[in-house]
This record gives C-alpha cells, structure tokens and sequence, in this order.
C-alpha cells in the first residue's frame, strides 16, 4: 500500500504498537517522526527505514512537545497523521491507588494524547485534510478490576475521540480511536512480570492468563492493530470518524 500523506507523527513509536504502526507507515512511503523518553530505543527503530526519525520528546510535557513540532515539522512537513499511541499502565486495587499513581497514568495516557494532538488540529482543519488516531483499550470501553487509573483514562480517550471528530466534521479531518485487547508487547510483559511477583504463578500461566481474557483466547500481535491504523489512514476510510474500533478478537 503506497499513501499520499507526506508526514506522520507516532508518539511511543520505540517499542510495541507504536513500532509497528511506525513500520507499516514507513513501509507505505510516509516520512515518520517517531518520539518517546529513551533515545536508545527509539534510535533502534529508526535504523530500521530511512525515513523514520526520531525525536526524543515526553508526551506530558507541552514545551517537549512543542518543540517537537517545531523541529520535525521544519525538517520536513506539516504532520498530516498523528498517531496518538504512547501509554502506560500500572495495577493496584482502588483504595490502595495513590493520588502520584492517578496522576502518572492519567497524564501519560490522556493528557499526553490531548497535548500531542493539539498542536496538529488548526493546521489539518486550515489544509482540508488529516487523521487522528488514538490508541486506546478495550479498557475504555469497559471496566476491569484493579486499573482505575487505566480504565478511567482510556475511557477519557474515546470521550476526547468523539469530541474532537464532533468538531472537525466538516473539515476533512478524520479522528478515531482502535481499542484493542491485550498485544504482545513490552507493556504486557511487564503485566506478566507483575502477575508473577504478586501471585507466584509461572510465566506461563500468567500469560496464558491474559491470553484468555482476549475473547478469541490469543494474544494480539502489534501488526494486526498496525493493520486497523493504516485502514483508518487509508482513502478507504475516509468517510470514518468519531469511532472506538476494537481490535480484541470479541466483544
Ligand atoms: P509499550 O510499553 O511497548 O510502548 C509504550 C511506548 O510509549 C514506549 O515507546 C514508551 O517509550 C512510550 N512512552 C511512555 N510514556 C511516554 C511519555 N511520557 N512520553 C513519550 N512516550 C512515552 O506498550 P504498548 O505498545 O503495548 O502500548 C502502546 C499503547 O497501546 C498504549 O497507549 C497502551 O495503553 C495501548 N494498549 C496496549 C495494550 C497491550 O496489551 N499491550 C492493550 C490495549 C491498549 P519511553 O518509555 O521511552 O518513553
């Protein structure tokens, strides 16, 4: 698949999800910036394609992210994708939740997606064409125990989704949000990890426990929620928006 968009922006595009989507893009001849908070990782994905560029940049930060703008939209375009995907998840039940881990979660996972698409919005809507896409979970779509910090940002990502598509309507910008259920990625491994450490169960059966929490009992693979954000980028869909795909093999 070859795109006509020029310059796309993957927040968290070192690792996992955002890697993948940052491949596909590169693959399909679109310039990417990828960004997060470690330069050696992010240095890695870059190696792998020529138009891939990183920039380190934390999602929670405005003037990082401005300045990220700045240099990556003077290098080379105006970002006409930005992929909303960099988060964090940590578990805890509620009332042993402190107010330092609400606010760390909630600020990566949906402040973080407010700061990184806003810069983007005037110009996309000024140009008569754009995409947004968020990454967000089966998490904002329902509850699950032990994540509230999680589940109340992700369900603030698809409230942030409908509002934005509600105000871009007529503008050519397309905005939506893929919620997939649990990826094969370093995020889940240190879920694992957590399982191990708090029950004693084996690696094993800690994964195969969050395999079958996935309706169709496998974990995802980065590629197939990779597949659904290049679909949402795509001419195909251009009549989509405002909506929260899951990507998590059942309802
Ligand atoms: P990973 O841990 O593999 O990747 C997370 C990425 O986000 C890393 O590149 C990390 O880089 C970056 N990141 C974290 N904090 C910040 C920050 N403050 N500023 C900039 N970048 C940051 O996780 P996944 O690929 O699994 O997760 C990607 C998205 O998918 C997340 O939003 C997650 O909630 C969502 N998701 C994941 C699921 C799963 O099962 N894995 C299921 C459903 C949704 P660095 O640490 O260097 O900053």
């Amino acid at each position: 698949m070859t795109m006509a968009w020029k310059h796309a922006l993957v927040t968290g595009g070192s690792s996992g999800i955002g890697r993948a989507i940052a491949l596909s893009l590169a693959g399909a001849g679109v310039a990417v910036t990828i960004c997060g908070r470690r330069e050696s990782e992010l240095a890695k994905v870059a190696d792998k394609a020529d138009n891939i560029h990183a920039i380190v940049a934390d999602v929670t930060d405005e003037d990082s992210v401005r300045a990220l703008y700045a240099q990556a939209e003077a290098a080379r375009d105006p970002f006409d994708i930005v992929v909303a995907n960099a988060g964090i998840a940590s578990s805890a039940p509620a009332h042993r939740t402190t107010l330092e881990d609400w606010n760390r979660i909630v600020n990566v996972n949906l402040t973080g997606a407010f700061l990184t698409v806003r810069p983007a919005l005037a110009g996309m809507a000024e140009r008569g064409r754009g995409r947004i896409v968020f990454i967000a979970s089966v998490a904002g779509l329902r509850g699950s125990a032990y994540v509230a910090p999680y589940v109340a940002s992700k369900h603030g990502v698809v409230g942030l989704t409908r509002a934005l598509a509600a105000e871009l309507l007529k503008t050519g910008v397309t905005v939506n949000a893929i919620c997939p259920g649990y990826v094969e990625t370093e995020m889940l491994e240190q879920s694992i990890r957590r399982v191990i450490d708090k029950t004693g169960r084996s690696e094993e059966e800690a994964r195969r426990g969050f395999a079958e929490i996935n309706p169709n009992h496998r974990l995802i693979k980065p590629e197939e929620v990779a597949a659904a954000a290049m679909w949402l980028v795509s001419d195909a869909a251009i009549s989509v928006t405002g909506q929260a795909i899951p990507i998590s093999g059942g309802g």
